[in-house]
């Protein structure tokens, strides 16, 4: 089988089939070799591995990462994807495609099926649309991932390395800092895609921590009281936090704390009673929700 991801082979497929390119699918296919073999060096893949793609379009990432792997599971949302990824993936023996909404499956109980629940590796191209869900998402799993390698947004991969008091400063970055190392591993241009995104993009590498840098009793809560905090980020954080619904426990309850605990905790913690979310490191955020 030729490697599909070059302008003439993409172009090919795409007449072959009439496939129509849906933009509410964040669909932009690689078109050059160069990146699609850096993407699977970058993400180390060995005939040990099990990796997990989200969206593989026709197949040219997958293609790679069939070659590198010991197997593979695709997950595509558009079914008319499906049978051209039947045949541009005829030739592969290790590779499973599904033909669901990755933030519909359940990740954990999938590594779990298809790989004993040793860990896995996620390696993707990503819809930028839904970027952030994704990798939280993966995160909140906690399905044994070794590793993302995932193309962004430029931006995105930028706003997954800051810190506090700057403006791309948020949820994402709270949680790439708890869950991951983040190293970028290259810039990729608008030209090496099928059409061309209006943004630049970058892949990403996030390797599981072993040890998380900060400790709490109990992770939901602090992600919910990080998502309250951004949600209405021009609020104070006693006001974002006051009343509204955050996670707790194991079983998932909705809580809600009142203002005047949040102003104890912050006095306890000697920040202002005026400070916004944005202002708090991951420390404090996880100091404030243990106070809480
Ligand atoms: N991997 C291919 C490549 O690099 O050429 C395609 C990447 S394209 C940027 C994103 C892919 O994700 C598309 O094939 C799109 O249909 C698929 N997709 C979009 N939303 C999805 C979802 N919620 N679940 C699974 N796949 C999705």
């Amino acid at each position: 089988m030729a490697y599909l991801g070059t302008p003439t082979a993409t172009a090919e497929i795409i007449r072959k089939y009439n496939f129509c390119f849906q933009k509410k699918y964040g669909q932009n296919f690689l078109i050059d070799a160069n990146i699609l073999q850096k993407i699977v060096a970058s993400a180390e893949i060995t005939r040990e591995d099990c990796v997990i793609e989200i969206g593989p379009g026709i197949g040219s990432l997958t293609q790679y990462l069939a070659e590198s792997a010991g197997s593979v599971i695709a997950v595509e949302i558009d079914k008319k994807l499906i049978p051209i990824l039947e045949e541009t993936l005829g030739d592969y023996d290790n590779v499973t495609i599904i033909n669901e909404d990755i933030l519909k499956v359940d990740i954990r109980k999938l590594s779990e099926e298809r790989n004993g629940g040793r860990p896995v590796k996620v390696v993707a191209n990503l819809p930028y649309y839904i970027t952030t869900p994704i990798i939280m998402g993966l995160f909140e799993s906690h399905a044994p991932l070794q590793s993302m390698t995932v193309m962004v947004q430029k931006e995105v991969a930028d706003r997954m390395q800051v810190g506090p008091g700057t403006k791309d400063y948020g949820a994402l970055s709270l949680a790439v800092q708890y869950y991951a190392e983040p190293e970028i591993a290259m810039n990729v241009p608008p030209a090496c895609f099928m059409p061309r995104p209006g943004v630049g993009s970058a892949v990403i590498r996030l390797t599981g921590r072993r040890e998380k840098p900060v400790e709490v009793r109990d992770e939901r809560l602090l992600f919910s009281v990080i998502r309250a905090a951004f949600n209405q980020r021009r609020k104070t954080l006693a006001n974002a936090l006051a009343n509204a619904p955050v996670l707790a426990g194991d079983g998932g309850r909705h809580v809600t704390v009142a203002r005047e605990k949040v102003y104890e905790a912050l006095d306890q913690m000697q920040l202002s009673r005026t400070i916004r979310g944005e202002a708090l490191t991951l420390d404090q955020f996880a100091r404030l929700s243990g106070l809480l």
